[in-house]
């Protein structure tokens, strides 16, 4: 089965087109401040942030409650409220992690913000202002956006690249952003493109999101140029092409060696989400402390995009949107490909949750996994062209197999071999290990 097929074929049972549909076109929402939130101090790629807050101090929202010296974001307080403690939570990914959790008061104000003429300000004061409001790739990768807009001055940059593909089934966060958003992340490009120095930016969205394609070229035909050229480049909908790799190759034919940055063929690459987060920085000054996430699938009541506070726990959100279904039989925090299932709906929604699925038995495959049958489906369908039921060669051999141009560092996790195993293997979680293996091998 080739990347090709997969792109058209059934996910669980319920089919990727059927999946975005259920809140495609419905609204964002914003939510009511949740009673509390909880913030992890580790929400991005980089050093965990140190807290500035201790019990009992009163907060406002905006205020940064931790902070981080080394790469990483700051943390910020969606809610106006007090600080019950600094404790460990339950992580959706890691198990437990340290988080500052925050009573909302219900009665506080919401805060607004209102825009700055930002093309006075210099490259150096936009950069500062995307660090210090913790600004991170949205698009799940959580690294730091002002570092990686850091870009030294000798690396040769000529084109920045928005990623708006939104691959999995399910997710449709970004594209309510896109829709609702896109004379912010029109602006939000040109931020971008002056702290990099370079004129160019192409809008990656697949074919199924017309409703993006057309509010983002509205958008930018509403814009003054600036010497600025944005372009929406309509892409053929697939699985995978939302990871770095897939949507570069996609819009400009350029392919990244492995082991290196995008930056070394000219690239700069970041999510839309994200870049309405800079624009909200650098703009209006708003730290990023709220996010749209996707609540769907058949075992949610209603499911719907709502603007939640980072730090609300799951469960509040389900309970504000009227239960789950008796049949509910999977939650998954993230999308139905790279996601992780989780046991307990007590977990707070991180900067990078991009959405939660609640799926009824017709919507996952309950099949137990059975030996490997070596009929090699997950080494075709691997965009990266691995073999994920060999892993160990790729460990021994250090970064790579040394016949091969890709190493296990290379995989994204997109789970396309774990789909089409006929033996249902989880191929994942073998990769996972294999990274971790040789992360620890490096060490030594
Ligand atoms: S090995 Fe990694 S990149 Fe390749 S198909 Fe599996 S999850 Fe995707």
């Amino acid at each position: 089965m080739s990347a090709e097929t997969l792109s058209t074929f059934p996910m669980g049972g319920i089919h990727p087109r059927e999946a975005k549909e259920l809140t495609k076109k419905i609204s964002t929402e914003v939510m009511p401040p949740p009673s509390k939130i909880r913030l992890f101090l580790k929400q991005h790629v980089g050093a965990p942030c140190k807290p500035l807050v201790k019990k009992k101090d009163e907060v406002s929202e905006g205020d940064v409650v931790a902070s981080v010296e080394k790469m990483g974001a700051n943390l910020h307080s969606g809610v106006t409220g007090k600080v019950k403690s600094i404790a460990n939570a339950l992580h959706p990914m890691v198990g437990n992690a340290r988080a500052v959790v925050i009573a909302a008061d219900p009665e506080a104000e919401p805060r607004s913000y209102s825009p700055i003429d930002w093309t006075q300000l210099s490259r150096e004061e936009m950069l500062a202002k995307i660090k210090d409001a913790g600004v991170v790739g949205l698009g799940g990768a959580g690294f730091p956006a002002g570092f990686k807009l850091d870009v030294r001055p000798d690396v040769k940059l000529d084109t920045l690249i928005l990623n708006g593909a939104e691959c999995e089934p399910y997710l449709t966060s970004d594209n309510r952003v896109m829709v609702e958003y896109p004379k912010d992340i029109v602006e939000g490009a040109k931020i971008m493109l002056k702290i990099l120095g370079i004129n160019y930016c192409a809008i990656g969205i697949e074919n199924n999101k017309p409703d993006a394609i057309e509010a983002l070229n509205r958008a930018i035909a509403d814009t003054p140029k600036n010497g600025y050229r944005i372009v929406v480049k309509p892409l053929k909908v697939k699985y995978p092409q939302g990871s770095a790799d897939q949507i570069m190759q996609a819009v400009t034919g350029r392919a990244r060696p492995s082991g290196v940055r995008s930056s070394v063929i000219g690239i700069i690459l970041q999510n839309v989400y994200t870049t309405k987060a800079i624009y909200d920085a650098v703009a209006l000054g708003k730290p990023l402390y709220e996010r749209i996430v996707t609540i769907t699938g058949k075992g949610i009541k209603r499911p719907a995009n709502v603007m939640v506070k980072v730090g609300t726990s799951i469960a509040e959100i389900v309970d504000y949107l009227g239960g789950t279904t008796p049949d509910l039989a999977k939650a998954i925090v993230g999308g139905p490909m790279m996601g992780f299932a989780v046991s307990t709906l007590d977990i707070p929604i991180t900067k990078t949750t991009s959405g939660v699925l609640f799926l009824t038995k017709d919507e996952i495959d309950t099949k137990p996994h059975l030996p490997c049958v070596s009929c090699g489906f997950c080494v075709d369908v691997c965009p990266m062209g691995l073999e994920p039921n060999n892993v160990s060669v790729y460990v021994e051999a250090g970064r790579g197999d040394d016949t091969e141009e890709f190493g296990v560092d290379d995989c994204f996790l997109c789970g396309s071999c774990a789909y089409v195993c006929p033996a249902k293997r989880p191929l994942v979680q073998f990769m996972m290990m294999a990274k971790n293996d040789l992360r620890e091998a490096q060490k030594k």
